[in-house]
């Protein structure tokens, strides 16, 4: 598989965009990322392959490090695969508190016809914030037979924890 890589854009709405690929391991290396920090920063995982502890360790510092400079600088996070989300569930300061998870997926399985296939959740459509409370709207997927369909293949409780308003 290979490295870890940073792509730098500035996307339509002038916003700094980071797209992310590759392992978040001992050799996810941020310092490398020359970004102009402005308001806000999406950061697209879509292309993150697997996170370990160090990969976890160095982008939790890396962070904080951005951030305790900027105290007004919001975060929006994009395609987060099942890897990331479980970190955002798992790791206090993974998800910096001024951040937006706008898109992510979720593996979904038939355990009928043993097939399996992954659905992204988007902000305002599965899932929202109103008056505090999360709504959260968790579709059906078609597994191409009449008689059955594909469920989550995940602990709700648990993989959709992040969401809660904090
Ligand atoms: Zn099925």
């Amino acid at each position: 598989m290979a490295g870890f890589k940073v792509t730098q854009k500035i996307d339509d709405n002038m916003k700094t965009r980071l797209q992310i690929e590759g392992a978040m391991d001992e050799h996810s290396d941020y310092g490398s990322i020359e970004a102009e920090f402005t308001d806000e920063v999406v950061f697209d995982f879509g292309d993150v392959s697997h996170i370990n502890s160090t990969g976890i360790k160095h982008w939790v510092q890396w962070v904080e490090k951005i951030t305790a400079d900027r105290p007004h600088l919001r975060f929006v996070f994009i395609n987060c695969p099942k890897a990331i989300v479980d970190q955002m569930n798992m790791v206090e300061g993974f998800l910096p508190s001024n951040s937006k998870v706008q898109s992510f997926k979720v593996p979904y399985y038939c355990e009928t016809c043993d097939k399996d296939t992954v659905c992204t959740f988007v902000a305002g459509r599965e899932y929202s914030v109103e008056n505090g409370q999360l709504q959260l709207t968790i579709p059906d997927q078609k597994c191409g037979r009449d008689d059955c369909e594909m469920e989550p293949d995940v602990v709700e409780q648990k993989y959709f924890r992040f969401l809660k308003p904090r």
